[in-house]
């Protein structure tokens, strides 16, 4: 689980994020909404290290995570980008065993990790050998997922995951993730500029405004309690 205590990050003269708060649990789905601007990014960042907090604290799992080696805190969690981060000139096979490889992890725990996660992804085992570049873009969105999966990471960090995706695609890949078992236990963390995204993916939505919650709550509780 996360907990985020009263966080702040200011960036020179702009206060990026105000004393947030939140906390998210395992298997549930906390979607950061806003507009671009609003701190989303900066936020989700500061949950593995990417950025450091001016002020507050954050835990994983019960740990502080400035008291955890970077690397170490990464390893138990999964990021996910909008442009997906693929190295174009490595296989999708390749793709996937970057961090499996840097773990140490035995040939063949790779090769059938790496089958098991594809399958579940809804992709064919033939795109195992195929470069990004000659998937689809829906197709080269699950890769990143795969690739943030692999490993079996407890917390799972998005950042516009579907952003790059014409609205079709981003519609029935949107419908999928939602039934996706290999996401039912973890906790996750969704930042999205997109307000039907948010109402159909979050369990619960924050919503922000110039650094700050301006509201916290289910998608319900969101529409009903204004
Ligand atoms: P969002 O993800 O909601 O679009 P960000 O967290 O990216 O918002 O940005 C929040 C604010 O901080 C914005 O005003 C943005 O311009 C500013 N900001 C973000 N990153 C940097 C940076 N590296 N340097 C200076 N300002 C930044
Ligand atoms: P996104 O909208 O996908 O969050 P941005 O375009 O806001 O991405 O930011 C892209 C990168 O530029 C990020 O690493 C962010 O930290 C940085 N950045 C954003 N705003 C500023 C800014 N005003 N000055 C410097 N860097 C920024």
């Amino acid at each position: 689980m996360i907990k985020v205590e009263a966080v702040s990050k200011s960036y020179g003269n702009t206060l990026a994020v105000k004393q947030v708060s939140f906390e998210v649990s395992e298997g549930e789905n906390l979607i950061l909404l806003g507009t671009s601007g609003c701190g989303k990014t900066t936020t989700l960042k500061m949950i593995n290290r990417l950025i450091t907090p001016d002020a507050g604290n954050i835990l994983v799992n019960g740990k502080d995570i400035a008291k955890e080696k970077p690397e170490v805190l990464r390893r138990g969690i999964g990021y996910v980008l909008q442009n997906t981060g693929l190295f174009p000139h490595y296989t999708v096979a390749e793709n996937i065993a970057i961090v499996p490889k840097l773990l140490g992890w035995e040939k063949e725990k790779i090769k059938s990790r790496s089958n098991e996660i594809i399958e579940k992804l809804h992709l064919s085992e033939k795109y195992l050998s195929a470069y990004p570049g000659e998937l689809s873009g829906g197709q080269q969105q699950r890769v990143g997922l795969a690739r943030a999966l692999v490993t079996d990471p407890s917390v799972l960090l998005m950042d516009e995951p579907f952003g790059a995706l014409d609205n079709v695609t981003r519609t029935s890949i949107r419908k999928e993730f939602k039934g996706l078992e290999e996401l039912k236990r973890k906790t996750m963390v969704m930042v999205t500029h997109d307000i039907h995204e948010a109402f159909e993916l979050a369990d619960r939505i924050c919503l922000m405004n110039k650094g700050e919650i301006v509201q916290i709550g289910t998608p319900k509780d969101l529409l009903y309690k204004p």
